[in-house]
């Protein structure tokens, strides 16, 4: 179609994984003349084409559990697409910040007798309708780029500084604002926010002390997600109960944004295999037993030997057991399922096949010096692993708390990646590992077990 010919290429491209760890909803990332902030899920656009699912049951009914949410699923984020005139696929993002610094080269002798490098502080909307340039004293047009500060907050919301109010404590006046810049321009007190109009002078240092009220109340901005009125929410009460006031945030600073991710690794599902195997066997034998050595007997039986085939009278018995009580298996936490399955006893785990997502098997110690024989009793080496990452919330400020079970931690409100949609997004790699209980005490099979 005609008016896909000229339409302009995508601002970036971003690796899928990337988006995962990196580059999520509501981060932040600066391109050669402005910056932006990556749009939520609502903005995420697989064009015509089938919206790519990630099948993990295991990882999908501990996020249905933990959100609440009974229709969950895992979709892959959009890729690219390669078809010039076909739908657009990507990420929509949004303009952000909306002030601006602008290029002159102008200095201010402060009352102190310092130097400053100073420059023009200003909205978008100053400079749209002259398309995006200011114009210095002398009607020479200058290229702008976007402020490095922000404010947020710690549930994630994120928006402009009132800088009006902050360099005018409140009153209002309506002047010219400018930055100056002393040194390298990266000591918060050299920094000044000033008024051409009223000479209102104020460092960007008093916003950075701790408990500082100055930047105000969090408004819950959250412009990732789109126009108003999605576009805020009612912030909340921080974790003592009072009222959450913004803080600066340097865009670029690594403390801009943290992905909230849970992580599991694709296992065979034993679990469905032996209660396969029992379900044959259960009404005319096992569910008389009283323990293993009952399994053990009813195995002289033919019909149960053939049915329970490879697995132990300790595994039929859990199983059996579980029945007679009629109790709900305990929930494992997600890790301790991962390292059962690695310690299990089988030589084997899974199936060597290449369209299976998980293989390991016992290493045997023979070669080993006497030494390492007396702390390591089993190598696993897992030839085949696939693990799935979705990503489910961000923070700010400081990186979320990662469990070491693998539970997330939602003490924090989380922040939205999106508006009422029942998907996280999320990726899967391959690879494969070592695990030995010599690593195993210092990384419970964490992203360590991939190369
Ligand atoms: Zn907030």
């Amino acid at each position: 179609m005609s008016q896909n010919k000229g339409r302009k290429p995508p601002a970036g491209e971003i690796r899928q994984s990337q988006i995962l760890s990196s580059f999520g909803p509501g981060s932040m990332v600066d391109l050669p003349e402005t910056s932006i902030i990556m749009g939520g899920l609502n903005q995420w656009n697989y064009g015509k084409t089938e919206i790519p699912r990630i099948y993990e049951p295991r990882l999908e009914q501990y996020l249905q559990q933990k959100f609440g949410q009974p229709n969950l699923s895992l979709r892959e984020p959009p890729a690219s697409s390669q078809d010039p005139t076909g739908p657009r696929t990507g990420i929509q993002s949004f303009m952000f910040p909306g002030w601006f610094v602008a290029q002159v080269d102008e200095e201010f002798l402060a009352p102190s007798g310092k130097r400053y490098r100073t420059r023009p502080l200003m909205p978008w909307k100053k400079l749209a309708p002259h398309g995006g340039k200011y114009f210095d004293k002398d009607k020479k047009k200058r290229s702008v780029v976007p402020v490095r500060f922000v404010q947020a907050c710690v549930h994630g919301h994120i928006s402009d500084i009132n800088w009006r109010y902050f360099v005018h404590r409140g009153a209002s006046c309506v002047g010219e604002l400018w930055l100056d810049e002393g040194g390298t321009g990266n000591d918060f007190a050299d920094i000044f926010v000033r008024c051409e109009a009223c000479g209102k002078r104020r460092p960007l240092s008093d916003a950075t002390l701790p408990k500082s009220k100055e930047l105000g109340i969090c408004q819950g901005k959250r412009p990732w997600l789109g126009p108003a009125p999605h576009s805020s929410e009612a912030c909340g009460m921080d974790e003592d109960n009072r009222r959450v006031y913004n803080k600066l945030l340097v865009r670029s600073a690594s403390n801009a944004y943290f992905a909230q991710t849970s992580t599991v690794i694709s296992l065979p599902s034993s679990d469905a295999a032996i209660k396969e195997a029992v379900n044959l066997v259960y009404e005319d034998f096992l569910q008389y037993a009283e323990g293993a050595d009952d399994i053990a007997h009813d195995r002289k039986k033919k019909r149960v030997s053939e049915a329970l085939g490879e697995f132990s009278n300790d595994q039929i018995w859990e199983e059996v057991k579980q029945r007679k009580s009629g109790a709900r298996p305990e929930s494992k936490k997600i890790k301790q399922v991962e390292i059962e399955t690695l310690l299990s006893q089988p030589d084997e785990i899974g199936e060597d096949l290449p369209d299976k997502d998980f293989y390991a098997r016992n290493r045997s110690l023979d070669g080993l010096p006497d030494s390492l024989k007396a702390s390591v009793d089993r190598i696993v080496l897992v030839h085949r692993l696939r693990e799935v990452r979705a990503q489910v919330s961000f923070t700010r400020f400081e990186a979320p708390f990662s469990d070491i079970d693998g539970e997330l931690q939602l003490d924090v409100a989380p922040a939205a990646l999106g508006l009422e949609t029942d998907w996280f997004p999320a990726i899967e790699t391959k690879g494969e590992g070592i695990l030995s209980p010599l690593s195993l005490k210092r990384s419970p099979l964490g992203s360590n077990a991939m190369p």
